[in-house]
Order: C-alpha cells, then structure tokens, then sequence
C-alpha cells in the first residue's frame, strides 16, 4: 500500500480507454462499410493491458480481437472476452485443444500444423490459413500452397475443421509507394483463388495492418486488423492523413529531487553531459530497467512544469535526469515521459524518432516497475482525474 499522502504513483502509466474506443470508431469509419474491424491486441494490447485494451475494443464494436500466441487468445477468454479471437503463431505443442475448445480461430501455416490441431480434439476446430506472399515469415511459402489448402478442404469436408479465413501480411505497408505491396497483393489474390478452386470459401479473407487498413484501400479486403492504430499512434510517419487518433497511453513519474549544479557539473555515468552554466536539474526516478531505451540519453525529452526539458547523460537503471534550467519545478512534480502531445509534452512518437526506432517499440516495452491505471476520459466527472 503506498504512504496515504501520496495521491499519484511513482511513476506509471495511464491508459485512457476512451481514447482506444474513439480510435476504432475512426479507423471504422475511415476503412468504411462492409470492413469488419479486428484490433490486435497481442503483447499485453502494445503495453496498454490487454483486457482493457479488449473491453475498449468491443465496446466500439470491433469484431474480432488479434493476438499472437495461444496463452493470449486463453487470457483473452479468462477475461470473460467471448467474440471471435484469432491467434496467429503457435508451436509444437501449443495447447490447441483448448484454443479450439474455447472457440478460437487458429491460424495454421503448414499441414503438419493443421494435423496437430485436428489431432487435439474431436471438436470442429476453426482454422484461418495464413499464405506467405514476400514477407517471409510465417505462412505457407506459394508452393506449399495448394497442397495445403487441399488438406484442408479434405478436412473440412470430413467436418473435422471449419475453414474461415485465409490471410497474409505486408512487408512494406508503412510505404506505400514500395511496389512489394502491389506484389503482395497479386500474390494473394492468387492464393484466394487457388483457396477457391480446392473448394474453400472462407469468411473473411484480410491482410491489411494498421497502415494498409488506412493508407492502402485496395487491401482492406474483408477485414482489417489494426493495431498500433487503435492505440492513437501513426503506423506510417509521413504518409497517413490526420485522422484525429488519439494516443491512449501516457507514461509519467513524480520528480524525485530537483537540485542546483554549478558550470562544470557532468551529469550521470561517464561523464557525457556537462553543465556549460549553473543549471537546475530534475531526477525522474525510471530508467532503463522500466522500458526507458538508455539510447534516450542525451536525445529525448521529457514534460515538466509546462515545457519540454532535455534528458542530460545516460539513462540509468532507475532513474534519468533532465535538465530544468529555470522551470521553477519542486520534488514531487509531475515528469511525464510521453503522452497525447495535447499539452505540448512528447509523443511516444517523438520518443521513437529520439531513440531511432518506432513507437511500436516504445509503448510496448514501457513498464517494468511502473504501475498502470486505466481512466476512461469519456465517463469522467469534474474530481475525475485530469486528462
Ligand atoms: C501485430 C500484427 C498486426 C497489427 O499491426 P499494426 O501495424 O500494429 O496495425 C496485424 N497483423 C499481424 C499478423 C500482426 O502480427
């Protein structure tokens, strides 16, 4: 239990699901009728809770719910979630027997997948095929393609599975002029007609992410699957229209001491910023051990007492200072890390470009000893807490 004095936590994040509702409710009506809405919420729904992130999900309607692995899809159900969820990189051994129990579409991309899942159960399991059309990742390759789509219309004429969806992934959404996604998207094509003429009639048939869903309509196809998206972030940076989405995660921490240095005080381990004049520095108590990339030393910035201040040295374990001049800040205020930007403070977008990756990376590994809070902005009163 934390000192009863203390009304915000150390440092955490806090996620405003209203943020996420009033984001699928966009990306639907961008992509249009006739779409259904998958959210992705696989890696704990990109470091935003995975429950709430599908609560928030279904509330705007999405359809489907995406993850990765078995364990989240089972979660997914632990959580009283009942919609339709597809999962989409298993292994040997993977507890398919309970996927296919609890109603979860499982995507196969070979047959000895396929046989392991019919082997798991006497239950009509519901598989998606997942074809490889230049990823190369996971998936049937081309040539393993129509063997395997004979095996499963085989499998679903003995009623064993029921085939509903057949898909693929896009290497090079976030650029849209790369022409692999026009080439992609033949490749698909024949695939879908290959699927066809074994007699399969899937449901739904997608291969759009967050990216293609806004920037490619071409490859909206049945279904969308949209991550990063949903989470207010830009899946391509430079190319997507503003659609309004709002980030639902911010990440913040209470300054842990503010202190005076003179000219000539170098800051943090080995040495690598010095006071050029007499400054204020603040000590934000996270640090690499909690997802802040130790690359952000001396690039990102950070929200306090109204305006950006620069991290000064090498982020630490726990902990990572940042230069206050003269913002007239006191121990116990608030540093925020990233956020909506609708304040001024950083983006985990302008963290990305800080720390020469993408905000996927950020919000997804944000955490560690940090706490996390979900607010609903939509829902709140006047004493609710302040967006
Ligand atoms: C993670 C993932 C997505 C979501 O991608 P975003 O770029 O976050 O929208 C979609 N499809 C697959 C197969 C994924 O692994």
């Amino acid at each position: 239990m934390p000192p009863p004095s203390r009304t915000t936590a150390r440092a955490e994040i806090v996620v405003d699901v209203a943020a996420i509702r009033h984001n699928v409710r966009t990306l639907r009506e961008h992509v249009g009728p006739g779409v259904a809405m998958m959210v992705v919420v696989k890696a704990d729904g990109y470091g935003h809770g995975m429950a709430e992130a599908a609560r928030a999900a279904r509330a705007a309607e999405a359809e489907w719910l995406g993850v990765a692995t078995v364990d989240e899809a089972l979660a997914l159900r632990a959580a009283g979630d009942t919609g339709r969820v597809l999962c989409w990189l298993t292994v040997p051994g993977d507890d398919y027997r309970a996927a296919v129990e609890q109603d979860v579409d499982v995507t196969v991309y070979s047959e000895a997948e396929l046989a392991e899942v019919v082997a798991a159960t006497d239950r009509t399991a519901r598989v998606q095929l997942k074809v490889d059309t230049g990823l190369s990742r996971g998936g049937a390759s081309p040539d393993e393609w129509a063997a395997l789509c004979a095996a499963a219309a085989g499998l679903e004429r003995d009623g064993r599975i029921s085939v509903t969806g057949v898909w693929s992934h896009l290497s090079s959404s976030d650029e849209p002029e790369d022409p692999a996604n026009a080439a992609q998207e033949a490749l698909f094509d024949e695939a879908l007609a290959e699927a066809e003429r074994a007699g399969l009639r899937p449901e739904v048939r997608h291969l759009a992410n967050s990216a293609a869903a806004i920037l490619r309509p071409s490859a909206r196809r049945d279904l969308v699957r949209v991550g990063i998206a949903a989470y207010g972030l830009d899946p391509a940076p430079g190319h997507t229209p503003d659609l309004g989405l709002v980030p639902a995660m911010t990440a913040r921490a209470s300054l842990a001491m503010v202190k005076r240095v003179d000219a000539g005080a170098a800051v943090s381990y080995g040495r690598t910023w010095t006071a050029e004049r007499a400054t204020t520095l603040g000590l934000v108590p996270v640090g690499y051990a909690d997802g802040v990339p130790r690359v952000a030393g001396n690039r990102a910035e950070v929200w306090v007492a109204g305006s950006r201040r620069p991290v000064r040295g090498r982020v630490c374990m726990d902990q990572l200072v940042v230069d206050l001049d003269d913002a007239g800040a006191t121990a116990g205020d608030d540093a925020v890390l990233f956020g909506p930007g609708v304040h001024g403070e950083p983006t985990a977008q302008d963290w990305a470009e800080a720390c020469g990756t993408i905000s996927y990376e950020i919000v997804t590994r944000i955490g560690g000893r940090m706490t996390r809070r979900h607010t609903d902005s939509a829902t709140e009163t006047a004493e609710g807490t302040d967006r």
